[in-house]
Order: structure tokens, then sequence, then C-alpha cells
């Protein structure tokens, strides 16, 4: 039988990231996709200045990414065009870069670096007689691995054998885009129109996007969190459809180059490690609940992974789920309380118009929503965000008792 020191199961950013890492430290690592080579991912394709330094950090070459130096945050009548904050800690420019082509160079610089990677190959983990996960199987092929990772993606059929799922009470998003052309695709600024209803004229948590991607067209989408009321008959589709009509002039946008998918992001999760397994990525619920950022997240949690692993081995997976829980969970927690507070319509009136209501709050705004304070520096974003820390915490049992109703 086959024995390496890192399988993984996905090969998207957190999976790549995970074994660009193990490759480059000199471990054997074997990648496991079920889709084929250049698979595309539904997402807004958006990477924060946060998203970016982590791409460096894996020493990525980002030429072909369309680079984006700030966000125009539009609330109804309101827009107000920022720059991404200036930190000692992230660079000071983010970028759209289409999933189709940027998963493909983390792949390609994980071959590089020396990792096998095996697409459509369908993967899941091996379980000894203890429940400890000790290798992958992919159709005929079984290997033994020292360490398994878990980069699947949204919790499926590899996240039910682990017991790895969404946490049932959590808040998640829901989130669908498509393609257009249009004259601006070079702009240099992500839009994001906070102000979205739905076809009953409730206010939607959630945002509306025109991420432009430098190649001649826009990522186009809009995503809802759950914590919403009607969630569960939202329909998607109308939802990006009013919102193109509202951004059809200003764009001056050609007809959808594909047809709108959508998929979920998770944003919790009942575990994230246990014996001989890690889950990192959207497998271990890392989204960003106040922007749906989850790139940067799986490629984070992908190296500390492996960095765990390489300290030691034995104590890789408790140690992993400490130190990712010490870089994350309070921030995501925050997140998600701040979603339930959002679900009702009366708050998220206010709190938009307070969000945007100057440009110095507004720069706040995208620092916090960004996870963009730097924790040496932190400024008004660090202190906003350690207020809004300590009051949702407190008020957590409110929040939840009261979340409007599905
Ligand atoms: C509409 C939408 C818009 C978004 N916009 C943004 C954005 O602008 N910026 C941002 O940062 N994030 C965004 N996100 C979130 C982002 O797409 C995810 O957080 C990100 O893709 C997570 O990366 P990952 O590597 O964990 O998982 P994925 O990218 O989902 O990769 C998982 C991989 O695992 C493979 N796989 C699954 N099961 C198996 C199996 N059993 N065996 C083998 N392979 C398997 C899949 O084929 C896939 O390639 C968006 C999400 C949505 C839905």
């Amino acid at each position: 039988m086959e024995h390496v020191d890192i399988a993984i199961i996905g090969a998207g950013p957190a999976g790549a990231a995970a074994a660009i890492t193990a490759a480059n430290a000199g471990a054997s690592v074997v990648v496991f996709d079920k889709a084929g080579y250049g698979r595309d991912k539904v997402c807004g394709d958006g990477l924060t200045p946060r998203a970016v330094g982590a791409l460096n950090a894996l020493d990525i070459n980002m030429d072909d990414a369309h680079r984006i130096c700030g966000l125009r945050m539009i609330a109804g009548k309101v827009a107000r065009e920022l720059d991404w904050p200036t930190t000692d800690r992230f660079p000071n420019h983010g970028a759209v870069w289409p999933r189709r082509r940027l998963d493909a160079a983390l792949i390609d610089a994980a071959t590089k670096a020396g990792a096998d990677v095996r697409f459509n190959a369908e993967a899941h983990p091996v379980f000894d007689d203890d429940g400890r996960v000790v290798g992958v199987s992919a159709g005929d092929t079984e290997l033994r691995a020292g360490l398994t990772i878990v980069a699947a993606g949204a919790p499926g059929s590899v996240a039910r054998q682990l017991g790895a799922d969404r946490v049932p009470d959590e808040p998640f998003g829901l989130a669908i885009r498509t393609y257009a052309e249009t004259p601006r695709h070079a702009d240099e600024h992500l839009e994001a129109c906070l102000t979205l209803r739905d076809e009953h004229g409730t206010p939607v948590p959630g945002y509306g996007w025109m991420f432009p991607a430098g190649d001649g067209t826009v990522n186009i989408g809009v995503g809802a969190l759950s914590t919403m009321k009607g969630f569960k008959k939202l329909n998607l589709n109308s939802l990006l459809e009013s919102y193109r009509q509202l951004v059809n002039d200003d764009w001056q946008l050609g007809p959808n180059l594909e047809r709108p998918r959508a998929w979920r992001l998770p944003m919790s999760t009942t575990r994230r490690h246990g014996p001989g397994w890690v889950a990192i990525g959207d497998a271990a619920g890392l989204v960003n609940p106040m922007n749906g950022e989850g790139i940067d997240y799986g490629l984070e949690s992908g190296m500390l992974a492996v960095e765990c692993f390489l300290d030691d081995p034995a104590s890789a997976p408790a140690r992993y789920d400490d130190l990712v829980g010490e870089r994350f969970d309070a921030f995501l927690r925050t997140g998600r309380r701040f979603s339930f507070l959002i679900g009702h319509p009366w708050i998220l009136r206010s709190g938009l118009r307070l969000s945007v209501s100057t440009t110095a709050i507004a720069n706040i705004t995208l620092a916090v929503m960004g996870n963009l304070v730097d924790n040496t520096t932190p400024g008004s974003a660090g202190k906003v965000m350690w207020a809004a820390d300590r009051t949702l915490a407190a008020a957590d049992p409110i929040l939840r008792r009261t979340r409007a109703a599905a």
C-alpha cells in the first residue's frame, strides 16, 4: 500500500495552499479532486488585501489577476468610494481573479512544488477499527497518510462521514453569480450594493456585487444570509435579475455570458478535526459572515494545518484546531451574531444608514467587514471590532431568541 505524509481531499484554494506548503517543505503529498483540471467554482472572484497577503506568502505570481485598490460601497442613494486600509500587516491592494484561472494557478504551483495531484478522483477518508482516519480511498486506489486534510468545500458526503457538518442553528449564506461584458471591466474598485430587497420588498441582509475582472467582463452576483425572514423562499435568480436592472445602465452590461449559478457559503461546522484528520477552508465553515469571503480563510487554514503537521504530526489535528480557532473564531463568531442582528429589517436599515453615513465611518465598516484590522495598530476599526465583539457576545441569547423567522 502507498504511504504518504499528507493526503488532501479537494484541490480548491484551501487544498492547493496545503499542498504547496507541504511539498515546499519536502513532505510527500497527494491531492485528489473529483473534478477535472481547470474546473470552475461558483464565486465572486474577489480577493481582499488579506487574501493577496496569503497568496504572497505562497509566492503565487499574480500578473494574471486584475488589481483592485478599494471598494465602492452603495447604500440607497449614498455611494462611497474607499481605498483599502493601509496596515503594516496586509498589502494595500486586492484583486479580482476568475476562479478557473486562480485555482489553476494554485494547483499548478502545487504540482511544480512536487505534489502529486490526481484529478477526476472522488476520494473518501479511510477509517481504522478505532475510528481514526488512516488515509484516503479513491476508486481503486487506497493510500495511507500521516494526516488527511479535508478541503472538499461546502459540506457534502465527506463531511457526513466525519460528522463534520454545518451547525444547524448557525447562519449560512447562499449566493449566485454570472458574468457579463462591460466597458468598465478595468475599474479598480469592487462595487457592493448593500440595500437589496427581495420581490416582496423585504430588505435582504447581504449585498449585490460588481467585481470587474479586467478581461472584458465583470462578475455580477448577489448573496444573502439565512437569518432573514423568508430566506427559505428567497428566489436568488429574481434577486440577481432585479440587481442587474439596477446596475445595467451604469455598467452598460452585455447579456449574461453563462446561466447564473448559485452555491452555499458555510459559516460553521460541528468539528474541524479528529484523530488523523483536519478540515480546512469551506469544509471547516471558514467563511466571513460579514462579506462572504472564503478564499483567504481557505488559504490561511491550509497553510496552518500543514505547519502544525510539520511541527509535530502526532499533535497536529488538535494543535491546528487551537491555532485556527485563535486566529479566526472570535471574529467569525462576532460575524455570525452580527448576521442575526441584521436579519431584522429595521436594524438592517438603520445600521446601513449609519455604516455609510460619513467617509470615516464607511472606512471603519470596510476594515471591520474585511477582517483587515491590524492587531498591532488597531485604530478606530479595532476599537469598533472590540466593542462589537463584547456587545454582541452579551446580546447573543437575545439575538438567537428573537431571530427573524425563516
Ligand atoms: C456565489 C459565491 C460567491 C463567492 N464570492 C467570493 C469572493 O468574491 N471572494 C471570496 O474570497 N470568497 C467567495 N466565496 C466563497 C469561496 O468561493 C469559497 O470560500 C472558496 O471556494 C473555498 O475554497 P475551498 O478550497 O475550501 O473549497 P472549494 O473551492 O469549494 O474547493 C473544493 C474542492 O473539493 C473538490 N471535492 C469535493 N468533494 C470531493 C471528494 N469527495 N473527492 C475529491 N474532491 C472533492 C471539489 O471538486 C472542489 O474542487 C463565494 C462563494 C459563492 C457561493
